[in-house]
């Protein structure tokens, strides 16, 4: 933290700055910290050395904003410190199916957009499995833009998928969408994932931090990345294992996807934490067509896995019906993503 105080502008005032500056690197010191005091022609600055808890230094940062010659605090530690890469620079992995994610072996999740029917998750279990994915992704709990679409099965898809994952020993992920939720999905998944529109649901975050199962945690079409970082850090607060996903941020006119690819920012995000990042190109592309051709620059850019959404008849899905691909797609994407992976030096 550094303390920018006010300059002297006559002679006078240096002494009355002179008190000011120690009163503030007395504070620091009483309260546990060193100061460092640098004076220079124009500002004196005061440094804060030592750790300052997370918890507490917002109101730390108040209290010496008040103080009389302070002109501005700033912080230079991280609001994200759990997450931030320079606190595990060698990178988190998250065991799912025998893969290390985050490690050089790269997840692909597939499965429809939401669980329908008996018949369409079996059928589509069955093709995820044996068209090599590492694991199956559907959703019981929709929360869509409008009330009137598909919402999914609820406890019912629940259910359904807990007896899937068992006939199949295959591991699944499906969103979560309230803290009363997670009991009740506890046995259906073996991973939560927290969609786009609960990304700044805090308390739904500091719940799944107070479980034991991964999270998969989608970026919101419209926040920063510090701002999704900050949202992974109050699941890390008691839970690491983390993953993030970019899903495309809010869409730009004039272009023909659905959102905008965010897939720069694999590479960011990667320079700033060290958890694992996957990459959602359907969601992104809304259209079958461009689900290939995206998928496969995200991994390029870095992505340690892919979700991407799959339905055995993708014109018949309740839910994004124009952007799940099919089983020839399907297979198609993991040839091809096989050869990005090799080439950029990871494996699949
Ligand atoms: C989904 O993964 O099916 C979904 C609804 O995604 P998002 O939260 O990214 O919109
Ligand atoms: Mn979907």
């Amino acid at each position: 933290m550094i303390i920018i105080m006010e300059e002297p502008k006559s002679r006078q005032e240096v002494a009355l700055i002179d008190a000011q500056v120690k009163a503030v690197a007395d504070l620091l010191r009483q309260e546990g910290f060193n100061a460092d005091i640098s004076r220079g022609v124009e500002r004196n600055i005061v440094g804060l050395l030592g750790k300052i808890e997370p918890e507490r230094a917002e109101s730390f940062m108040a209290r010496v904003r008040s103080m009389p010659g302070v002109v501005k605090v700033e912080r230079i530690s991280t609001p994200y410190p759990r997450v931030a890469l320079r606190t595990k620079p060698e990178g988190t992995t998250v065991p799912i199916n025998g893969i290390a994610v985050g490690g050089n072996q790269l997840l692909v999740i597939a499965g429809p957009c939401a669980v329908e029917s008996e018949e369409q998750l079996e059928a589509a279990m069955t093709a995820v499995k044996e068209l090599g994915a590492g694991a199956f992704r559907a959703g019981a709990y929709k929360p869509r833009t409008g009330p009137y679409s598909f919402q999914g099965l609820g406890e019912a898809g629940c259910i359904m998928l807990r007896q899937a994952k068992l006939r199949h020993r295959f591991p699944t992920v499906s969103e979560v969408t309230a803290p009363g939720l997670i009991s009740q999905m506890y046995d259906a998944v073996d991973v939560f994932q927290v969609g786009m529109r609960n990304m700044q649901n805090f308390e739904l975050l500091r719940a799944l931090g107070r479980q034991r199962k991964p999270v998969l945690l989608k970026r919101n079409q419209a926040v920063t990345l510090d701002e999704f970082l900050q949202a992974a850090e109050y699941i890390a607060v008691g839970n690491s294992q983390i993953i993030l996903c970019l899903r495309g941020t809010r869409r730009e006119y004039g272009m023909e996807t659905r959102y905008t690819p965010d897939i720069g920012d694999i590479a960011v995000l990667k320079r700033k934490t060290h958890l694992p990042v996957v990459w959602d190109p359907s969601h992104a592309a809304g259209d079958r067509n461009l689900v290939i051709p995206l998928a496969l620059a995200g991994i390029a850019a870095g992505a340690d896995g892919l979700l991407v959404e799959f339905h055995p008849n993708p014109m018949a899905a309740l839910s994004d019906a124009d952007q799940q691909l099919d089983s020839e797609q399907l297979a198609q994407l993991m040839a091809a993503a096989r050869r990005v992976a090799e080439a950029v030096g990871r494996t699949l």
